[in-house]
C-alpha cells in the first residue's frame, strides 16, 4: 500500500525532471546532483571546484537545506550565483524545487550547475532533478562500512568522493575495504580519495568533471 501511495509522487517528479533536463539541455548546461550526509564536505567540495574551474566555465550553484542560507552565502562571497532552497523539513530536493530555482539563474550564461542536495544518504536517490550525473561524498570519519549500510546511494552515483583523507591516520578507516565494497555495488563508479583541506587528490575529481562537461558538449 505504501508503494502505491509513493508511486504517483515519483512519476510526477520524473516528469518534471525530464522537463528540467530538456530546458537545461537547450542551454547546454551540465548539471551535477551532489549528495552526502550532513558534514561530509559538500559545500567545501563545491567551493574547491569553483576555485579550480571558474576561469574556464560559468558556474552556478543551487543549495538545498532544510533551513538557513549559510552555504549559499559562502558561494555568493566568491562571486558565484547561488540560489538557496529551504525545504522546510523535507529531507531531499525534488524536480519542482529545481524548476523554481532555475527562474533565478541566467541560463544563457551558464556552463555548469552544481546542485547541493539536502544532507541525507537515503531518499535523495529516489528523486531525479534532471541532472546529467550524480556524485556523492563520503568523509573518512563516517566510516568505511557505509556502502554496506546505504547501498542505494553508492549504486546510483557515477562519482564517489572520499573526502577528508587528511584525517585518515586518526580513524580506523580501511580504504581498500571501502573501495572493494563500492566496486561490488557499482563497478563503473569512479572513486576519488581527496582532501579539500590539503588539496590532495582534488585534481582527479576536477579532471573527471571536466571530461563529463566536455563529453556532453560534443553530443
Ligand atoms: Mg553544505
Ligand atoms: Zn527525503
Amino acid at each position: 500500500m505504501k508503494i502505491e501511495l509513493h508511486k504517483p509522487i515519483l512519476d510526477l517528479n520524473d516528469r518534471l525532471a525530464a522537463e528540467n533536463r530538456s530546458l537545461l539541455d537547450k542551454h547546454g548546461i551540465f548539471v551535477l546532483n551532489l549528495m552526502a550526509s550532513p558534514g561530509a564536505g559538500k559545500t567545501s567540495v563545491i567551493l574547491k571546484t569553483i576555485e579550480l574551474l571558474r576561469d574556464r566555465y560559468h558556474i552556478a550553484v543551487i543549495e538545498g537545506d532544510i533551513a538557513g542560507d549559510i552555504d549559499s552565502q559562502r558561494i555568493r562571497e566568491q562571486g558565484i550565483p547561488a540560489v538557496q532552497i529551504n525545504t522546510g523539513g523535507a529531507c531531499h530536493l525534488d524536480s519542482k524545487m529545481i524548476r523554481k530555482a532555475l527562474e533565478f539563474l541566467d541560463m544563457n550564461k551558464l556552463d555548469i550547475l552544481l546542485i547541493e542536495n539536502v544532507g541525507n544518504l537515503v531518499c535523495p536517490i529516489d528523486f531525479s532533478l534532471g541532472e546529467n550525473a550524480r556524485a556523492m561524498i563520503l568523509s573518512v570519519p563516517e566510516g568505511d562500512d557505509k556502502p554496506i549500510k546505504y547501498p542505494g546511494i553508492f549504486e546510483t552515483s557515477s562519482a564517489i568522493i572520499l573526502n577528508k583523507t587528511d584525517v585518515m591516520p586518526y580513524f580506523n578507516f580501511d580504504e581498500d575495504a571501502f573501495v572493494a565494497s563500492v566496486r561490488l555495488l557499482n563497478p563503473a563508479a569512479m572513486v576519488f580519495p581527496l582532501s579539500t583541506t590539503t588539496g590532495n587528490g582534488v585534481e582527479h575529481w576536477i579532471e573527471w568533471l571536466v571530461a563529463q562537461v566536455e563529453s556532453m558538449r560534443l553530443t
